[in-house]
């Protein structure tokens, strides 16, 4: 394994070429032993202490797909472990670079950034880009100011809003991917690190080009063929919207209910009928899933005087500043989209977050004082324009404290019964049922995306849900996610990178590698991450869930705490992670 090792405050680049690594495969497994080993599980998140980890996987830039690059760190969010995925050039541009990870330590004495051009690294200054209006701005000065070869180049950047330390900051990748959840835009921010850059020129072989080209038939046909991929390509994941509305687990005004009456208005097909621009894809990637808007908003006052610009959009941005802020035109959660996105901050959060502001403004815990006059209003979409610039100003208490995370905001200004956190993370938006929160409360990172409960909960849609049965299972999932994770494949295809049609694509890259190999690979990266938890003093708290989750029925009818507190019970009694 080819790893690059940069320590900001030493502004010192080291290479490790250490074959010892290789057992750990890529990907999620190289960066938990790369992270564990660096990190002590003690460390302030906003230290020079706390090291980023990247990492690709095996398949990378090899198979459709597998295109995804894994970032690990401290979250200054929960103070819990950071993992976050992100799709783009990225994983492309390092595997042709020639490198498998990239260690950040330190902290830059002025804002930096990372040039990494095959074998030539360089820290370089980056004083006018640091507090720019707009993440978008940032990458076109980059890919100017940065030499352009024939290879392949990736652009990931902080917006404003990781420049500030707000603690729910994403880092943009080429764009229209990115590390969204759980801060890694502020430990960049508090690296004085405002982006990296990789261009990679080299090419890949493999010992036998004949079996690589089978098996990458074998992927690329299941992607192109079966029926798994369809609503990925042709709606885009805005197509849960409308069924996850049907069944009643749409989260709707801050869950206070699963059903949102102007679901059809935000839907993926009302996109793709009205203002579906184009479709792009991460690199190596026939799917193409990522569906972009047009978004034409007033430039100056006069009439028809507009500008256009593209925004991205999918389920989680919909429901995060739409169905959750009572949005009822898709050109408004566009423009919702836009801002959260042109200041770099993760928009999950955010709609949680607005969403508690809301339900405390009308209970009057805030008024007019510390919201600076802005009405919070469900459906107001001028109203939280105006309170997003405010919050990226950090331009008062009250909105310093927006930008520290929901659990800050209820300790200052009370609300808990409507803080919908876990974690101490707002979830993805699911609310399916227990499944939904007890996968987020033992998913690793406090993830939809890591076991599944969501998905667990509509399989089992009118029965009776057995608390031992669904921990099993979602353990079962996230085991194996970490050896999808490890690869490092897109979860949206899941299905077609099987036990079997995994290991064909490993062995016909040359790693001889079993089913068990991979099983205990998935198993121990599990354990490893949770043994970090532990020592970082975290824990799992049922008391700590909002009484709003159990208020609101669902469409497994009104979840009961007993219920999530057994079955949080009985994974600690599985995995010794300790209850509060
Ligand atoms: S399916 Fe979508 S997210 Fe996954 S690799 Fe392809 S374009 Fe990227």
């Amino acid at each position: 394994m080819k790893i690059i090792d940069i320590d900001l405050t030493k502004r010192r680049v080291k290479l490790l070429d250490d074959s010892r690594l290789n057992q750990f495969l890529g990907g999620v497994s190289l960066a938990t032993e790369l992270f564990t080993k660096n990190c002590d599980p003690k460390v302030d998140p906003l230290s020079p202490e706390n090291p980023i980890v990247f990492a690709i996987g095996p398949l990378t830039a090899a198979y459709p797909t597998a295109a995804k690059t894994v970032a690990m760190f401290k979250s200054p969010l929960n103070n819990e472990l950071g993992e976050s995925y992100a799709g783009g050039r990225l994983a492309s541009a390092m595997r042709f670079s020639g490198y498998d990870g990239i260690i950040i330590r330190g902290k830059a004495s002025h804002p930096v950034y990372i040039a990494i051009h095959d074998e030539s690294i360089t820290i370089k200054n980056a004083e006018l880009l640091w507090n720019l209006r707009s993440v978008f701005s940032v990458g076109r000065i980059l890919r100017d100011a940065e030499p352009q070869g024939p290879g392949r180049r990736s652009f990931i950047r902080t917006g404003r809003a990781g420049d500030r330390l707000i603690k729910y900051s994403y880092v943009n990748v080429d764009n229209y991917r990115h590390f969204g959840r759980l801060g890694l835009g502020t430990v960049f921010g508090s690296k004085n690190l405002k982006a990296i850059v990789v261009e990679g020129t080299r090419d890949i072989t493999f010992p036998d080009m004949k079996a690589y080209k089978k098996a990458y038939k074998t992927i690329y046909n299941h992607l192109r063929d079966s029926d798994d991929m369809d609503k990925y390509h042709i709606l885009g994941t805005s197509a849960g919207i409308q069924p996850m509305n049907a069944i009643g687990g749409l989260p709707t005004r801050n869950f206070s209910s699963g059903r949102f009456e102007f679901a059809d208005n935000i839907s993926g097909e009302y996109f793709a009928e009205n203002l579906l621009l184009r479709k792009i894809a991460c690199s190596q990637c026939p799917v193409g899933c990522i569906h972009v808007a047009y978004l034409r908003v007033p430039y100056k006052k006069e009439e028809y005087d507009v500008e256009t610009t593209f925004v991205p959009y999918d389920y989680e941005l919909l429901y995060a500043v739409g169905s959750n802020l009572g949005i009822e035109k898709a050109s408004d959660v566009l423009r919702l989209i836009e801002i959260t996105d042109r200041n770099g901050l993760d928009i999950i959060t955010l709609g949680g977050i607005l969403g508690w502001a809301t339900d405390a403004f009308q209970q009057e815990l805030i008024s007019h004082k510390e919201t600076m006059g802005v009405v919070f209003e469900y459906g107001s979409t001028m109203n939280y324009l105006t309170a997003i610039e405010l919050l990226v100003q950090r331009e008062n208490e009250f909105y310093r404290t927006l930008g520290e995370g929901l659990d800050a905001c209820v300790k200052k200004y009370g609300g808990k019964d409507f803080a919908i956190t876990i974690g101490g993370q707002t979830p993805a938006g699911y609310f399916t049922g227990p499944g939904s929160i007890i996968g987020h409360m033992i998913g690793q990172r406090h993830s939809h995306l890591c076991n599944a409960g969501y998905s667990y909960d509509q399989k089992h849609l009118g029965k009776e849900l057995q608390y031992k049965d669904l921990v099993d299972s979602l353990i079962k999932e996230e085991q194996w996610r970490q050896v999808l994770n490890s690869l490092v494949v897109c979860l949206f295809a899941r299905k077609v990178y099987n036990v079997s049609r995994s290991l064909e694509s490993l062995n016909a890259i040359g790693l001889k590698i079993t089913k068990e190999d991979l099983i205990n690979l998935g198993q121990e990266t599990y354990r490893k991450k949770n043994e970090w938890k532990i020592a970082a003093g975290q824990k799992m708290s049922v008391k700590r869930l909002a009484d709003r989750l159990f208020s609101v029925e669902s469409p497994h009818g009104y979840i009961k705490r007993e219920f999530i507190q057994q079955a949080i019970d009985y994974y600690s009694e599985l995995t010794a992670f300790p209850i509060e």
